[in-house]
């Protein structure tokens, strides 16, 4: 998160004012985008022969904005000292922006724990797919409902068993994030359930009763393993939507929506094999500096099972009283693609992204051209309405248990914790620059964790008293303020040069 420091000054209608003094403007990474999407869109374009996707180009356009006074702000009041703030707009997004994604982090992961998750013990069940799997993932998103709904299964089942019960007396729980990263900001679509560890049976008088389930063998984790890549496996010899082809697995058949297809293909498949997509060192492997000591192959973990390409762990388990764990545990895997400290250009203008642990081969760093840690920004962008956070069993939205067994104090619906779902889950759509921009859509550009205490005097609750979006406004406050009135200047596309 960005440091933040406040300075009273005044504004034109003397109304002393604090603003956010972080610059996202500053960072690399900002300046990296901001230099260089043109050229990126520029040459993706001619390299295909087609358009890429708009919903990219507007994750690019948004981020360029996010934060920026210059695109406009809330103006805040404080009920207590009478005290302005000024509030940029986020862009909210999901592909990139580091700060929006901490936020959103931080956020989803303290709705989870104080609203969603019961207080039983949680197991975590990750399941990684093969690369080629990765990729058809990649292109038709729509395919990982299918996959949960395997892993969802296999594992209700195994709990089932594990409690003592059949399959119709006892109802299992879970909410799964569909993380679409790997360490090396590289596209590595996987699966993290945080599964309630046991299952509900209704007593009786009809209320729930939580039956723990015995730990899983590394012989049994193995065997469930081996029953989800079977259940895969049928989906794709009936959907025909892999061929076999070098030893390696392909996608059959183009994109069925089609849009995008031509630039998103090369870009994502690039982006999990750590290749490049396009430009001179087009389907090389990405340079990598090694900074750290090799280190010895683990030695077989307990509670992980590898079969193909395909792995599934289990070992995290957190028990019920646990919950500073159970939240660590859900900002671990809601956390973003990209912090602004791991990237940075060194001398000859290349861009280093740290990893956030070094390989077992000692590599720190990937070393990378601007245009091909654009194509890698690219590739970590959603599919808008795409939904990152499901919900299974007794958690999910409609099932009756739910209620009964979600933490007490939240059982009354409250307006504040769907909104963090449906932040955490959905794209939204927003008109950059048109002229009029409803409050509620002004007001799903900004955290409301901005919003609750005055930074004045610590207290007082800040009110929204105006949304300040048209330009003559925004210069005439900004600039008395003694703040830059104009938006960053961007990049002109430029010619690739040859290295
Ligand atoms: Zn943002
Ligand atoms: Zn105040």
């Amino acid at each position: 998160m960005r440091a933040t420091a406040q300075q009273p000054q005044r504004a034109p209608d003397g109304a002393p004012v604090h603003y956010e003094r972080h610059r996202p403007e500053q960072t690399t990474l900002y300046r990296l985008v901001q230099q260089h999407a043109a050229s990126f869109i520029a040459h993706t374009e001619a390299s295909t022969g087609a358009e890429l996707s708009r919903f990219i180009k507007d994750e690019i356009e948004a981020f360029l904005e996010c934060g920026i006074l210059a695109h406009g702000f809330l103006r805040l009041r404080c009920g207590e000292c009478g005290h302005d703030k000024l509030l940029a707009f986020s862009c909210k997004r999901r592909g990139f922006c580091p700060s929006c994604g901490a936020r959103r982090m931080a956020q989803t992961a303290a709705h989870l724990v104080d609203r969603v998750i019961p207080h039983v013990p949680v197991r975590q069940w990750v399941l990684s797919l093969p690369i080629p799997l990765r990729v058809l993932l990649a292109a038709r998103p729509e395919l990982v409902t299918q996959v949960l709904q395997a892993v969802q299964r296999v594992v209700t089942l195994h709990l089932l068993d594990a409690a003592g019960l059949k399959a119709d007396e006892g109802q299992g729980g879970a909410v799964t994030l569909i993380q679409r990263f790997g360490s090396a900001a590289n596209l590595n679509i996987h699966l993290h359930c945080l599964v309630l560890d046991g299952v509900y049976r209704r007593g009786a008088d009809g209320s729930p009763a939580f039956i723990d389930a015995a730990s899983p063998t590394d012989d049994e984790l193995h065997a469930l393993l081996q029953s989800v890549i079977e259940r895969l496996m049928k989906l794709r010899t009936r959907r025909g939507v892999l061929v076999e082809d070098m030893g390696q697995t392909y996608l059959a058949e183009p994109d069925a929506d089609g849009e995008g297809a031509c630039t998103l293909r090369p870009l994502q498949a690039a982006a999990v094999a750590y290749r490049i997509a396009f430009g001179p060192r087009a389907g090389q492997k990405v340079l990598t500096l090694r900074g750290a000591m090799p280190r010895e192959d683990r030695a077989r973990q307990p509670l992980c099972a590898d079969i193909d390409g395909f792995s599934l762990h289990a070992a995290v388990r957190v028990e019920a009283h646990d919950r500073k764990r159970l939240e660590q545990l859900c900002r671990y895997i809601t956390r973003p693609s990209l912090s602004d400290e791991r990237v940075q250009l060194n001398a000859a203008g290349q861009v280093e992204l740290k990893l956030k642990t070094p390989w077992r081969d000692g590599t720190t760093h990937l070393v990378m051209s601007p245009l091909e840690f654009m194509q890698r920004l690219a590739a970590l962008v959603p599919r808008p309405r795409l939904h990152l956070i499901r919900f299974h069993g007794v958690l999910a939205p409609n099932a009756k248990l739910r209620a009964l067994v979600v933490p007490q104090w939240s059982a009354q619906p409250q307006e504040a914790s769907e909104g963090v779902v449906a932040t955490a889950c959905e794209a939204e759509p927003i008109l950059f620059r048109s002229g009029r921009i409803s409050w509620a859509r002004l007001l799903k550009r900004v955290f409301d964790i901005d919003m609750h205490t005055c930074p004045n005097c610590g207290g007082g609750e800040l009110k929204i008293i105006a949304a300040i979006v048209e330009r003559p406004v925004i210069e005439k406050i900004l600039t008395h303020l003694g703040l830059d009135p104009q938006p960053p200047p961007r990049g002109r596309a430029r010619e690739v040069v040859q290295d």
